[in-house]
């Protein structure tokens, strides 16, 4: 591998980290204004799994209660 193509990849490998760690930084913002304004417990007492509140930012419902309203909602419709 010649020099200036080592210097390339050395400043794209830091320009991938630079990019990781801000989305890291956007990540961990986004996920502490949600511990701050979503509660992570659903109605009924069980906590919320932090996979679903990552996934669902919005998700006041735990798994079980939100199938439980959608069937509901489905047979109204
Ligand atoms: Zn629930």
């Amino acid at each position: 591998m010649s020099v200036s193509n080592r210097a390339f990849e050395l400043a794209d490998r830091r320009a991938e980290e630079e990019r990781a760690a801000g989305i890291r930084r956007v990540q961990q913002a986004i996920r502490s204004a949600i511990e701050v304004t979503v509660s992570p417990f659903c109605d009924c007492g069980e906590p919320i799994p932090d996979a679903r509140r990552q996934a669902v930012p919005n998700a006041i419902r735990c798994i079980d209660c939100e199938t439980f309203v959608e069937r509901q909602n489905r047979r109204s419709a």
